[in-house]
């Protein structure tokens, strides 16, 4: 989506392929595993306010379903390319094996760009996606969540029109609907906060205080904003920022060597995560180029904007002082940048583990749906931390016990879980 001389897809491939010959996974279920099993394309035409029609072009890919209904976000964006919902669908298979949780992977997105379109236009998008893929999805098949530049308020035109559809209450079809209608409490924080859990306890491993030590984040969008919050309320500092400002077309670094104050730059950012400059100067903040984030002299680097951001171009960049990379963003490392991290010895931990906690959270929000009893934020929180701590431990007790690299490690134990799903239903 924006780096497209990356194809992420090839990477999640790259990435699978590297951990079946360490598993040494026989063929047939290395071709069932590497590629998607059912993908749709679909297009939406949308009456515009002006009257012309419009065609959107919409996909869902469903990469694996052997430990259950598939899972995953729903995206708009002006680059949206099939690959990289391929991509995405496959580490949504190993995020939910990762975690435990008994569902598989999918994604979806629709080329378009909410920032040009009105919220009727937006709903017509949303209702005419799920008019198309219904007959694919519900809640025992394939349920949906908010992704990039899509939020709570799609999600419930999403679930509308699928009732309309069939003429009942489905509140299992998606999840991350809005608090009181079916939504969890938590459920905005919970990516955010899961990568600080799984921070935390790296930490923790490497003898590090928290207190202590700086971060450098690029995005500042749902996942950044959250997980910069948890930082700070453990003790830590955020020195920048980073986040795409759509009037200049570029991205920008915020930066306060002091720290920001993450409650005062949510206030001047919109919805699509885009921090006012002018406002921001006024706070004290520094206005750097838009890759200065990597460049900080911090202890913690948390990539949660979007895929193909560190590259070969710009891996070398990274301070000496950087500890550990907590992958906030799905796909945030080429495999060319992921070798040099490796070799340099960063503390990796890698985006499917880091960024479990939004299905996490998705999975809790169908539990309470089914039962139509609805927990605490605190319970929420506390369970996601539960999940969060007990799957990163697992990752990097493994990683200690066979000298594998903490990406590797996830992988091996998210892709043993799915082989076996898929051996055991008879598949291969
Ligand atoms: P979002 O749309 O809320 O925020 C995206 C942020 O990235 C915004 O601040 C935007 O300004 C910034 N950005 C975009 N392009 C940029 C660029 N070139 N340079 C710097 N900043 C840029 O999206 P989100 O939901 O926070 O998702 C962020 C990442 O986390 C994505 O990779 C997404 O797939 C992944 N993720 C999200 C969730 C979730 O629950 N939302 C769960 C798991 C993974």
């Amino acid at each position: 989506m924006s780096n497209t001389s990356y194809n992420p897809y090839e990477t999640a491939q790259q990435q699978f392929d590297r951990v079946a010959e360490i598993l040494g996974l026989d063929e047939a279920t290395r071709e069932l595993l590497r590629q998607p099993m059912r993908e749709y394309h679909v297009l939406i035409p949308v009456k515009m306010d002006d009257g012309s029609v419009k065609i959107f072009k919409g996909f869902r890919v469903q990469h694996n379903d052997a430990r259950g209904p598939v899972k995953g976000g729903i995206r708009f964006h002006p680059q949206e390319t099939i690959d990289t919902i391929r991509a995405l669908s496959m580490w949504m298979t190993w995020k939910c094996a990762v975690v435990d949780i008994p569902l598989g992977g999918g994604k979806g997105g629709v080329i378009c760009d909410p920032h040009n379109l009105s919220d009727r236009e937006q709903e017509q998008i949303c209702r005419g996606w799920v008019r198309q893929l219904a007959k694919d999805m519900g809640p025992n098949v394939d349920v949906p969540a908010p992704d990039v530049m899509t939020n709570a308020k799609h999600m419930l035109w999403m679930l509308d029109e699928f009732e309309t559809i069939y003429g009942g209450k489905y509140p299992g079809f998606i999840t991350g609907k809005p608090v009181g209608m079916g939504g969890s409490l938590g459920r905005t924080e919970a990516t955010g906060y899961g990568v600080i859990f799984t921070l935390r306890e790296a930490l923790k491993e490497l003898g590090i205080d928290i207190t202590k030590t700086t971060a450098s984040i690029q995005g500042f969008g749902n996942v950044a904003k959250h997980a910069a919050k948890k930082y700070c309320e453990l003790g830590g500092k955020v020195i920048a920022i980073s986040c795409w400002d759509n009037t200049d077309k570029k991205s920008y670094t915020f930066k306060k060597a002091d720290g920001l104050d993450i409650d005062a730059m949510e206030a001047i950012t919109d919805t699509y995560g885009s921090v006012d400059k002018k406002k921001a100067v006024d706070l004290g903040c520094e206005i750097l180029d838009g890759d200065a984030w990597i460049e900080q002299d911090v202890d913690i680097l948390i990539p949660a904007a979007l895929e193909n951001q560190i590259t070969s171009s710009n891996v070398n960049k990274i301070s000496k002082q950087v500890k550990v990379l907590a992958e906030g963003a799905n796909g945030p490392t080429t495999p060319d940048a992921d070798q040099i991290i490796r070799e340099r010895g960063i503390f990796l931990i890698p985006d499917f583990l880091a960024n479990a906690g939004g299905v996490t959270c998705s999975y809790f929000e169908q539990v309470q749906c089914n039962s139509n009893y609805f927990w605490e934020k605190d319970e929420v929180l506390e369970k996601l931390d539960v999940k969060m701590t007990s799957a990163f431990k697992a990752v990097s007790e493994l990683a200690r016990k066979k000298g594998l690299y903490m990406r590797d490690a996830a992988y091996v134990i998210a892709i043993s879980r799915v082989a076996q799903a898929v051996k055991n239903r008879g598949w291969v």
